[in-house]
This record gives C-alpha cells, structure tokens and sequence, in this order.
C-alpha cells in the first residue's frame, strides 16, 4: 500500500494505544519505516539526471521490500525507536505491530500492473532468502481497494482529530499540526454552525 496509508492506519492505531505525544508518533514511524528501503529510487532518478543516461531504478528494485519489509528490519527498527520512548516496553511492541501491519498491507495490496505483477514478503531478507510470501489474489498498489482503505481511514484520522485536538501531521511538525487542527476545527463548527440554521 501507499506510505500515507500505511500512516494514517499506523497513527491511529497509535492513537488509540499510547498516551503522550512522544510515544505516539514513534509507534507510528514505525509502521513508515519500512518503505525507507524505497529511498534507492531517489538515488535512481538523480543518477540518471546526472549521467544522462536512462533510469532503469536499479536501486530501487534491488533494495525495495528486501532490506526491510522482514523480521531483520522489525526488530532493528522497533530497538532503535524504543530508545526515545516514554514507555518503552509498550512502544517496542506497537512499534513490532505497526511494522507487521504494514508488511501485511503490502503483502495483501502492493500489486503491480499486470496480474502476474506480484511482489512478495521475503520475511526473514536481508539475512535469509527465505521464506518468501506471495498472496495470488495481491491487489494492484492503485486498485479499488487500497483507494477505499485510504478513503475510510483518512476520514477517521481527520474526525479523530476534530475529537483530541492532534492529528496525522504531528509527525512531521506539531507547529504544522497545530495549524491543521485549527482549520479543520473551524470548518467542523461552521458545518455544525450551517446544520443547525439549515431548516428540516
Ligand atoms: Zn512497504
């Protein structure tokens, strides 16, 4: 699935089992972290801009759901993001949560465009080749159903955030967040301010 997805279902899972700021944001992280093996495609474009030659994302498909979409990378990133924690215990295990969660996600919906497109869980690289995963009915990354997941959890990520007064953006600045949830929250009272005015 798409990296937002993967942090709005990360987030409120998140939201719904820490109970300060710090833990919050890392237990999310964590479930973000393992696209960060995609990054090679950065390394891809900007290579070929310079060279001049064609991109062929070497990087990107050598690197991309190896180095950590398996257990190697769940347990190094969950320790890691356990040592910022408040409650460290608790972070390490929603940390090992919303990482599995995200290699579920990819391993149900990261299709690509053809059918026999299928882009497998090799749960134990970069250390072992195997075991490796496929799901045969994988849906494509832009199919129905991801759109549909990302639809219903975007709205329950904003109308969360209207409730508690943060939202999804807090984990890339709270000044931003703060700006967020101040806009939402005044669209949300002018709807409710129209509803009310609004005769039945
Ligand atoms: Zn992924």
């Amino acid at each position: 699935m798409s990296p937002l997805t993967h942090l709005l279902g990360s987030w409120l899972i998140a939201s719904a089992t820490t109970n300060n700021p710090r833990d919050r944001k890392l237990v999310t992280v964590a479930g973000i972290l393992p696209d960060a093996d995609g990054l090679g495609a950065v390394a891809d474009v900007v290579g070929s801009f310079v060279s001049g030659k064609e991109c062929t994302f070497y990087y990107y498909q050598t690197y991309h759901h190896l180095l950590l979409h398996g257990w190697p990378g769940a347990l190094a990133i969950s320790v890691l993001l356990t040592f910022f924690g408040k409650k460290r215990w608790r972070v390490f295990f929603l940390c090992l949560l919303t990482f599995h969660l995200h290699l579920l996600c990819d391993l149900i919906g990261s299709r690509g465009p053809d059918v026999g497109d299928l882009w497998p869980i090799c749960y134990s690289e970069p250390l072992f080749r195997h075991p490796i995963w496929f799901w045969k009915h994988q849906w494509k990354l832009d199919g129905w159903q991801n759109q549909t997941i990302f639809t219903a959890l975007f709205f329950a990520s904003l109308g969360l955030a209207v409730k508690r007064g943060y939202s999804f953006v807090e984990v890339i600045s709270s000044r931003w967040d703060a700006i967020f949830v101040g806009v939402l929250r005044k669209w949300w009272s002018q709807l409710a301010a129209r509803r009310k005015l609004s005769p039945r």
